[in-house]
């Protein structure tokens, strides 16, 4: 704890921390070393995280990266964290990301951007977003794990930018009660880690049935770690051709097929199948996002949350309410905010939402056929790109960043568990990564995959 600490002391220049607990972090690091003497030792005993702004954590600043909720100070703890707290992990403070998780570059965040630690110097790269601030203090040996939300992708994007392993699981395997919620039937926490070992051990701890999320699963969570055997022989590996997207690069092609010669060298069976409702994978989740993201950010009003605008004489509750939203919420939260309450607008819901809800209803069969037929896990790039710089994506054309999360939104509309892991090297020396879909409630079989390839 006081190595991560320090180490986060003199990395100020990534911006991945933005807020430092460290009184907190050395009296659960002590009560963790008491419970080692006593030989009680949890699964995450003293082992220093950093947790991404979205938890709210009891008695600490979150801000879920924005501006409207500045002196926020929840009044309890996440399921998630304090089932992390429970088995004995430290925080060392809380992490950057895109506001409230909307992006992929880490660029919307009010703090500025967290750098990849990868390249730093002229010309600095994004460490993917949302969780961008998770996927650089891990990358950079600020703290042994992180936390992370994946609503398209967030976690699976960075850790692919950054040449670590962020894993979403199944819809429902964590809680998301006390986590700041941006679509809330996609969103799902887990862990953001150096390697599969970890992330099994770490979604462990997070794991549980938890009354107060109702979509939280009532099913036992097994033990990850004893699950990574390393043997997939007779496993069914799935290559969906739909993947195979124009202008990919041929690195990431040449990736994908080591990945798959891996596994087939493990005694897996290679099958191409088909996702033929892939292609409408991003316009459908950029429709269900936004619809959700506009219905759970009104609570953001200036009467019980954070930041209030300052009025002006005359001004009534509705003044309040625009000048505090108009100030408090960034561009592209208020982009999201405004196609939202578009698409579930009178006039045009029957023609997006309810639209793009059976698109997603034909996105989780073309699973549901692949895992009938006897697939059992997916593999895929994570991303069609390596980082790239800062400045040039989201700040010229929301769109093309959107385009980005081509490979991960799908899982989140199917609610399947996912992982990202570091895939190799590109020519200019930076991680790529490569992506591993399940069956659902299957992430021991996933990280087995996974560990295969690491
Ligand atoms: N990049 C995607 C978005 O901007 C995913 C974000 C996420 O998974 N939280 O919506």
């Amino acid at each position: 704890t006081d190595a991560c600490l320090s180490a986060i002391e003199q990395a100020g220049a990534l911006n991945a921390f933005v807020h430092n607990t460290p009184d907190i972090a050395r009296r659960q690091a002590a009560a963790a070393d008491q419970r080692l003497q006593a030989g009680d030792a949890p699964a995450m005993c003293g082992i220093p995280l950093g947790i991404k702004d979205l938890f709210c954590t009891k008695g600490v600043p979150t801000q879920a990266a924005s501006r409207i909720l500045q002196g926020f100070v929840p009044e309890y703890e996440s399921t998630a964290t304090q089932n992390l707290f429970d088995a004995g992990a430290v925080m060392l403070g809380k992490l950057n990301m895109d506001e409230f998780a909307m992006g992929s570059t880490n660029e919307t965040s009010v703090y500025g951007p967290a750098v990849n630690p990868w390249r730093l110097g002229e010309q600095q790269l994004t460490p993917g977003g949302s969780s961008g601030g998770s996927a650089a203090a891990v990358a950079a040996d600020l703290c042994l794990a992180a936390t992370g939300t994946d609503t398209g992708g967030s976690m699976r994007q960075p850790a692919a930018f950054t040449g670590t392993v962020g894993v979403k699981p199944t819809y429902g395997r964590v809680s998301r009660w006390g986590i700041v919620a941006f679509a809330s039937s996609l969103d799902q926490a887990g862990p953001m880690t150096k390697t599969v070992r970890d992330a099994a051990i770490m979604l462990g701890a997070m794991a549980s049935v938890d009354p107060k999320d109702s979509t939280s699963a009532d099913r036992p969570v097994p033990d990850y770690e004893s699950a990574l055997t390393g043997d997939i022989r007779g496993k069914r590996i799935g290559i969906p051709r739909e993947y195979r997207i124009d202008g990919m690069p041929a690195e990431i092609e040449a990736l994908w097929q080591q990945g798959i010669a891996m596994l087939r060298d493990a005694g897996a069976e290679i099958v191409d199948i088909s996702l033929p409702h892939t292609k409408y994978a991003l316009p459908a989740y950029y429709v269900i996002g936004p619809a959700e993201a506009s219905s759970n950010l009104a609570r953001y009003d200036g009467v019980r949350y954070g930041h209030r605008a300052p009025l002006a004489a005359g001004d009534g509750i509705n003044e309040m309410y625009e000048k505090t939203r108009a100030e408090g919420f960034g561009p592209e939260v208020q982009r999201r905010a405004m196609i939202g309450t578009y698409v579930l607008s009178a006039g045009f819901y029957d023609a997006y939402y309810n639209r793009a809800r059976k698109v997603r209803a034909l996105i989780k069969r073309d699973f549901d056929e692949a895992f009938a037929a006897g697939i059992d896990t997916i593999l895929t790039p994570a991303t069609p790109s390596a980082a790239f710089p800062l400045g040039t994506m989201h700040a010229v054309d929301p769109v093309q960043m959107y385009l980005n999360d081509v490979f991960t939104v799908t899982v989140n509309l199917a609610g399947l568990p996912a992982l990202a892991l570091p895939a190799g090297l590109d020519s200019q020396g930076l991680p790529l990564g490569l992506q591993l879909i399940g069956r659902p409630w299957d992430e021991a079989g996933l990280l087995n995959h996974a560990s295969v390839l690491e």
